[in-house]
This record gives C-alpha cells, sequence and structure tokens, in this order.
C-alpha cells in the first residue's frame, strides 16, 4: 500500500509489525474514507483494535483481509476498542455479541455508552441537543431534529451493547508475546485510549492522533466541559513518550508522532487564537464565533457545512471557549434563556 493520500483506505492487509496488521474498513460517504482496524494475532487467535462500522460490506471487508492471514471471524477472541463512536464501536459490538468475542473499551466512555443503550428506541432529548442550545444553536438542533422525523436517523444504537470490560488508563493487557499498555487519552471523546506497545515502539493511536485531519474535540452523548482541556493534556503525555511510531485509525501509519503532536499543539492554540479575535470582535455565543471563523483544511465558510459538520464545529467552538475561559482569557455568561454568552 502506498503513502499517498488516499492509498491507504484501499481494501487488503498491511503489515506494520511483526503479527501486527493494519486492515482498512469501509466507511459510508467519502469524508474519513475508512477505518484501520489493527489484527494483532496470537498462538490462540486473533484480537482487533477496533471494530469498524457496522456495515454488511465492513464485515466482508474484514473476513476477505483475515483470510488472508489464515483466519476466519471466529478467530476474533478480543476486541479493544479505542473509543465508543460508531465508526470503531458498532461492528466490534455487534461480532462481540454474535461470535462470543470479548469487547473492551475505556472506563470513560461508560457515562455515554449507558446513556445511549438506555435510550435506545426512544425519541428523548439528547444531553447534546441541550449542549447546542446552550451555545445558541438551536436551529441547528431543529434541523437534525427534522432530519430524524423525515427518517434519515437509522437508529443504529439498537445494535449497541455494553461491552464485557471497562479498560482504566495505565492497565495492562497480554497478547501472547505482546504487552500493551492502556493510556486514558481523553479530549476526542471523554474516554478514548490509546494502547502502548513499548518494546515494539509503537502507539495504537485510534482518532488521538491523525496523520492528515485534526480529530474532532467533545462529539460524544453525555458532552464534557473540558474536552479540549483534556486533549491538550493527552497530547502532552503522549508526547511525553520516546518518538513511537504512530499507527492511526484514519490514514497510513507514520514512523514518528513527536512532530505530528506538535502540529496538533499547534493547530489548536491557533484555533484558540482566532476564537478569542471573534469575541474581541463582539462574537458572544459559540454558535455566533462557530459562524465568524474558517473550517476545515480548507478554510471554508460556516455555512457551506453540512448539518453535522456544523453541529461538530459547534461543539468544537465550545471547547475552544471553555479553555480560553480556564486562561481567564474570556468570561462567560448565562441569560435568561439558559444561552452562554462571552466576553473578552
Ligand atoms: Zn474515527
Amino acid at each position: 500500500m502506498s503513502d499517498d493520500r488516499h492509498g491507504w483506505s484501499e481494501p487488503g492487509v498491511e503489515q506494520v509489525a511483526p503479527n501486527a496488521f493494519r486492515i482498512p474498513l469501509p466507511l459510508p460517504g467519502d469524508g474519513l474514507r475508512a477505518v484501520n482496524v489493527y489484527a494483532l494475532t496470537t498462538p490462540g487467535g486473533v484480537t482487533l483494535i477496533d471494530g469498524g462500522w457496522a456495515l454488511p460490506e465492513s464485515q466482508e471487508t474484514l473476513e476477505a483481509a483475515l483470510g488472508q492471514l489464515d483466519l476466519d471471524l471466529g478467530s476474533i477472541e478480543r476486541f479493544l476498542v479505542t473509543h465508543a463512536h460508531r465508526d470503531h464501536y458498532e461492528l466490534a459490538s455487534k461480532l462481540g455479541h454474535l461470535l462470543g468475542a470479548r469487547v473492551e473499551l475505556g472506563i470513560g466512555e461508560r457515562g455515554s455508552l449507558e446513556s445511549i443503550v438506555a435510550r435506545a428506541g426512544r425519541h428523548d432529548d439528547s444531553p447534546l441537543n441541550a449542549r447546542l442550545r446552550a451555545a445558541g444553536a438551536i436551529e441547528i438542533v431543529t434541523e437534525i431534529e427534522a432530519a430524524r422525523a423525515a427518517g434519515g436517523d437509522d437508529r443504529s444504537e439498537l445494535h449497541w451493547h455494553l461491552p464485557d470490560a471497562w479498560l482504566r488508563d495505565r492497565q495492562v493487557v497480554e497478547l501472547g508475546n505482546r504487552t500493551l499498555e492502556v493510556l486514558a487519552t481523553p479530549g476526542h471523546t471523554r474516554g478514548h485510549v490509546v494502547f502502548v506497545d513499548h518494546a515494539a515502539g509503537l502507539v495504537f493511536s485510534g482518532d488521538h492522533l491523525l496523520p492528515h485531519i485534526t480529530p474532532s474535540i467533545g462529539f460524544e452523548t453525555i458532552p464534557s466541559d473540558s474536552a479540549l482541556t483534556d486533549y491538550l493534556a493527552s497530547l502532552a503525555m503522549v508526547r511525553g513518550l520516546p518518538d513511537f511510531a504512530m499507527l492511526p485509525a484514519h490514514g497510513p501509519s507514520r514512523p514518528s508522532m513527536h512532530a505530528r503532536i506538535d502540529e496538533l499543539i499547534g493547530h489548536h492554540e491557533a484555533r484558540l487564537k482566532q476564537m478569542l479575535a471573534a469575541v474581541e470582535a463582539g462574537a458572544s455565543t459559540a454558535f455566533e464565533v462557530a459562524r465568524a471563523v474558517p473550517w476545515t483544511r480548507r478554510e471554508v465558510d460556516f455555512r457551506t457545512l453540512d448539518v453535522f459538520n456544523r453541529m461538530l464545529a459547534v461543539n468544537e467552538t465550545v471547547a475552544h471557549l471553555d479553555e480560553l475561559g480556564r486562561r481567564e482569557l474570556v468570561a462567560a455568561s448565562r441569560d435568561a434563556d439558559g444561552v452562554t454568552h462571552h466576553a473578552a
């Protein structure tokens, strides 16, 4: 597989280390293109890091890739999942349930996952909607709810199960000759974890470190009040490791991770400055700030994003404004309608 911008997402199997293989699985839409599942083979079978989105073609691609390794779905002993987003957790949860493979997920995901499982099949309001309203983005909530009412929601959470075990920070996982250390890296979600193979010099980085894009911050069912603060602290913590190779969930692997971590920190510092300038220029709610700054690598106007990405953008803006508040660069206050306003 080549290291051009999209070559990594072509179906197949790439050996990334002894007994470790990268298997890209398809995703709906062409935004992220694919999600990498890492197959770690042991004398007894195979452990997968992340599971993919539960599409029939994802399962077929996984089955074909395992076949190239003389394995099948029945060989899967265990899923270690970096976080509870659909493209990582859904197929792991489905196959784990179906095949009896053990599914493990960071304990920080517990609140969001229990909420998803408990609300399955019901249409009550989510804490994320409440957060968007407080951000002054009621029109986004209205648009999302309208799409849901029109049948755009496939109720995927009906297929979600709780994991068999919750992973804890610094927990050690033994897989045959390989030892992985679990490191909690909250930020992308509260319970995101990475898996470090110290002996091989590898970090299975999930969505914490991605080579081409900056991970979204704090998009989850029970949103955190400190997603960016936590993300920056997690980046600094992982930066304290030796300059190991990074094996991300989206994109090709990279032989060293420090330079990418520095870029990600620099990106958020630049975004904090842009958003502070927007507040100084009079933007008050997170929705107003989000509309005042450019988005994506291509620096496009907020209004050109689809509703899902506008929701992510507002959510990220909230996380940056929370961090600016923590640095005492902006002050927040809530009006009678429960909408949060910011002043420099
Ligand atoms: Zn992802």
